[in-house]
Order: C-alpha cells, then structure tokens, then sequence
C-alpha cells in the first residue's frame, strides 16, 4: 500500500487527545508520508516486521505497524511471525520479552529512549539480595522488568493475569515486584477474594500512572454524569477503589468496543485513548491522559535509520544463561495463566 498525505490525514485527522504532539494537519501528513513509504519498502526487501505498542504515537500505529496492542500480545505475535527482522517500537524490556520467546529472529528496539521508570527501579542484583533476605517467599515480577530481573524469579504475570496467578500459587508467602501501586492493588484483591496470602512488594512506580488524583474523578463524574471511568492497574488504591473497570490495556480496549456507553475517560497513557479515538469514532473521551516520554520518543525516522543500517548497538542480545532462566519464569507464567 502506498500513502499519500490525503490518506494519512483521514486516518488521523480525529486525533486530538495527548498535546501538539497528536494533532494532525493535512502539512504535517506530508512530512510524514515519505518516511512511511520508505519503511513499507524496506519491511518487504528485508522480511521485516514493525511491532508497535499501543503507547506509541498514531502515525506508526496507524501505517507501518503491522500489529498494535500491550507487550504480553506484542510478544506472542512476534513469536506467530514468520518475518526474521522485528522491530519493537516499544520500550526495552518489552523488546528483550519479544526475543526471549523468539531467539532465532532479529529484535531491534529503534528509540534511544528505551526506558522505563516501573522496569528501571529494580535490578537483577536488587532481586538475589531480597532473595537471601526472604527466603522462604515465592518471587513474582509484573512483565514489566528487565530480562535480568526475570531471570531471578519463579514466576512473570502480566496485569491481565496477576490476580488469578498469584491467587493460584501454593506458597503463602509471596515478593510481588517492582510496582508497590500494583502490589496493593493485589494484596487488596485478594483479600477481597478472601485469599491469605502474606504480600510483600518492592518500591517502582510507573510514572504515568502514578500520576493520577482520585479528584479527578469526582470532578469528571460531576461534568459527565454518563460516563464510565476506567484505569490500569498500575494507579494507585485510591484510584482503583472509584472508577467503573480496572484491566490491563488489552482488557480495557475490549471494554470499551462492548460497552453500551458512548463517553469514557480513561486513566492511562495517551496512547490508548488517541488510539480509540481514532478507532471508534462514535465513541468519545473526555479528561486528561498522560504521556509517557520513554513511548512517545518512538519516532518514524529511527524506525527508518534501523531499518535502513540494522545497527548492532540496536540489536537485543541476552546471554544464554541469562536467557534460561528467564524463559523459565515467562514459560511459568504460560503455565499457570
Ligand atoms: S507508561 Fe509507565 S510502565 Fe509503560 S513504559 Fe512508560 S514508564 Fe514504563
């Protein structure tokens, strides 16, 4: 398929969520077509594949990504793919989670700004100390980690599985990591499950979603008496405890098409919510959504430079042992999700 600025501009012309950085003329499209024509070429001469994160911004969601949604289902496509280039439009840990399941294919991560405050806060080393420390605990790390941080653990989750795995675990004792607003959400679930399971968790927060005042809501509620409220498991209790649905962001996207409602607001990075915007039309969003900087310096020009030179400082690579053990706590998770 080859893009004109006409073409692009109607696929994004209803994004308007996000800042200056999600607005879309008709000059900006004409910038951008070039690129994405280059990238469509070269995707096809190398047997390349764009994977893209619902974060990302909507001109590579929209054209050369040829598949879209949260790491977990970013993961399984790479492993469905047949291509034997794959570039992870995303963040690192996310392209390191793509090449655990596929060792045999190329992963590139294009950004520079690859990082994560949730995945960053803790290390590999961080996790063998709190090992010695309780020893007696089962070990779980959300999916949002490093590949060194899951190579010491027993089990991964993801936010759509984490209750019903951590619920399903025969050790009481449970170190749930990195992200302490996610750990109570949990250690409240499931008690609220009627679960005694005795939670400790580590200290990250993911940035975005730690942003967040529980007053936003009641002042939300107060202007739009017909909509529905939902976040991502990564807000905080008081967050959690008014909206209408929590769900990882797969789970919300489904919530949303199912809905009768017509006006949500969504607690979660702008990507999702631009990307619903543009996706269905008849339904509208109201309120602020936040930006993650590590997602939105995803950009077509380094999806294009990577293509074009496949540099080596861009290539995911894991050391084998390192790559064992990891594979073993993701291939837990699949076990028990
Ligand atoms: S949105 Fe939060 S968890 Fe996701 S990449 Fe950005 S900082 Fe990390």
């Amino acid at each position: 398929m080859k893009w004109t600025a006409e073409l692009l501009f109607n696929h994004l012309k209803d994004v308007t969520l996000g800042g200056s950085i999600c607005v879309y003329t008709l000059d900006i499209c004409e910038t951008l077509v070039p690129k994405i024509n280059a990238i469509m070429k070269l995707k096809k001469e190398k047997n390349a594949i764009v994977l893209a994160h619902s974060y990302v911004v909507p001109e590579i969601i929209k054209t050369v990504s040829d598949f879209t949604g949260d790491s977990y289902e970013l993961s399984k496509k790479a492993k469905d793919s047949s291509a034997d280039i794959i570039i992870f439009s995303a963040v690192k840990f996310m392209a390191e989670t793509a090449k655990l399941i596929n060792p045999n294919k190329d992963v590139y991560i294009p950004s520079d700004l690859n990082g994560c405050s949730l995945a960053d806060s803790i290390t590999g080393d961080d996790v063998k100390q709190l090992r010695k420390k309780y020893p007696d605990y089962t070990f779980v790390c959300y999916i949002n980690t490093t590949v060194d941080v899951k190579a010491e653990c027993d089990v991964c989750v993801t936010s759509s599985n984490v209750y019903s795995i951590v619920e399903s675990l025969p050790n009481k004792n449970i170190y749930f990591l990195p992200d302490k607003l996610m750990g109570q959400n949990l250690k409240n679930e499931l008690k609220k499950r009627g679960s005694d399971k005795n939670i400790l968790f580590s200290e990250g927060t993911c940035y975005v979603h730690e942003e967040y005042h529980p007053d936003m809501i009641d002042f939300i509620r107060l202007k739009h008496d017909d909509v529905s409220i939902l976040a991502h498991p990564e807000c905080s209790e008081d967050i959690i405890s008014k909206v209408d649905f929590t769900g990882s962001t797969s789970q919300m996207v489904n919530y949303v098409n199912q809905s009768p409602k017509s006006k949500f607001f969504m607690l979660t990075e702008c990507g999702l919510t631009s990307r619903m915007q543009a996706d269905s039309p008849k339904k509208s969003f109201v309120g602020t959504c936040t930006m993650c900087k590590y997602m939105k310096s995803n950009s077509l020009d380094d999806i294009l430079n990577t293509l074009e030179n496949l540099p080596e400082h861009k290539k995911i690579s894991i050391p084998k042992s390192t790559q064992e053990k990891a594979l073993n706590c993701i291939n837990k998770m699949f076990e028990l999700a």
